[in-house]
């Protein structure tokens, strides 16, 4: 019966477009505690919800309370980069390029629960938006070890996966759990433009690029912006250099195709701020909003240094958002341009001007 249900659950998982399918066995969320320690240290920045008390996120029972078994499933979103168009251009980390995998994996996985449900098995699970540690859960699974970059990876092949946990109320057989494969290498931790790792698999937010272009509203300390080079929406870098991540082959999947790997930062700053919301829906771009992404552009124009993006900063300057103002100062700063604020009132955007001496 137990691996009748996991061959079961399996082929249907795979039937709905999942790659990997692996078991753990019930019982509190695995490391739990470390991530506790994680939020207490203030490494996940102002990145509250994570705070939000969530019974379901230390034990899943406290919400299936009949769950026998965690199910971890991934689905590989690799793609070659395309060709570097060089000039004004940001670039967007992989994860992406495509549909958000919040939509893409959500479906998948409601089709996957009812497929479940009409067979006999109750199910509660999701993505990293619903109160579950992903992570811990998939390495319990065996999907993948946890890097010292903080990610799973499967060994010689790729950590560039979509993961979802599934908490099922039938037994199965659990897989092992695999052994660390880092061993002695710390490229992630070395190769961090902005030194974001204050360890292995610990990560303070407070320095990552990603949080600063995807989740954060305000404008990352000056000390580090210059450290983002063109990233306008996330970061590759501590995957990038990985040597697990090998080249498997691109996914054909036509939600799983690549449409954003660059963007013209010219172009978002010229493009109104709803027309650019309109643009990006259904797609991880619309995170940061329109203010976000233009800020993003603005620090990657700063970081270019090209002259020829002044006209561009020109637009933030004027800009209704006090963050892509000063972001378009600290731009303009940067590429030694003039900078035309007239009536400034923002503190923050004074302070930005002051920063520099500049008034
Ligand atoms: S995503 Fe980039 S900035 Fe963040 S930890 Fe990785 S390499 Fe560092
Ligand atoms: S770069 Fe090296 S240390 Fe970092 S996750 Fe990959 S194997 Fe581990």
């Amino acid at each position: 019966m137990t691996s009748d249900a996991r061959e079961t659950i399996e082929r249907l998982a795979r039937q709905r477009g999942f790659h990997a399918i692996r078991f753990a066995a019930i019982g509190p969320t695995p490391h739990y505690d470390a991530f506790q320690q994680w939020l207490l240290s203030g490494a996940h920045a102002d990145m509250s919800w994570l705070e939000q008390s969530s019974p379901e996120r230390a034990d899943p029972r406290s919400r299936l309370p009949t769950a026998r078994s965690a199910i971890a499933l991934s689905i590989e979103h690799h793609h070659h980069r395309p060709p570097d168009p060089g000039g004004r251009t940001g670039i967007v980390a992989r994860y992406a390029w495509g549909r958000d995998y919040h939509n893409l994996i959500g479906k998948r996985l409601k089709k996957l629960r009812e497929d479940l449900r009409v067979i006999g098995i109750q199910s509660w699970g999701g993505v990293d938006t619903a109160p579950i540690l992903e992570r811990p859960w998939a390495a319990a699974a065996g999907l993948g070890f946890t890097g010292k970059n903080t990610l799973q990876i499967w060994p010689a092949r790729t950590s560039w996966m979509f993961l979802a946990i599934l908490f099922v109320d039938a037994p199965t057989e659990p897989d092992p759990p695999l052994k660390d494969h880092c061993g002695r290498c710390t490229r992630c931790l070395t190769g961090c433009p902005t030194q974001a790792f204050v360890g292995p698999r610990h990560l303070d937010a407070r320095r990552c690029i990603s949080y600063w272009t995807i989740e954060a509203r305000g404008l990352a300390p000056r000390e580090l912006r210059s450290k983002f080079g063109r990233w306008i929406l996330g970061c590759d870098v501590c995957q990038e250099v990985c040597p697990h991540n090998t080249t498997p082959p691109d996914p054909e999947e036509d939600d799983l195709l690549p449409r954003h790997a660059w963007l013209d930062l010219d172009e978002i700053l010229a493009t109104a701020d709803d027309a650019l919301e309109q643009r990006f829906i259904g797609t991880p771009l619309r995170r940061p909003g329109a203010i976000g992404l233009k800020r993003n552009c603005l620090v990657a124009l700063g970081n270019l240094k090209d002259p020829g993006g002044e006209k561009s900063i020109e637009t933030g300057l004027i800009h209704p958002s006090p963050v892509v103002r000063s972001a378009a100062v600290w731009a303009a700063q940067q590429i030694g341009g003039s900078i035309a604020l007239s009536g400034e009132a923002d503190p923050s955007v004074l302070a930005e001007l002051t920063a520099n001496d500049c008034r």
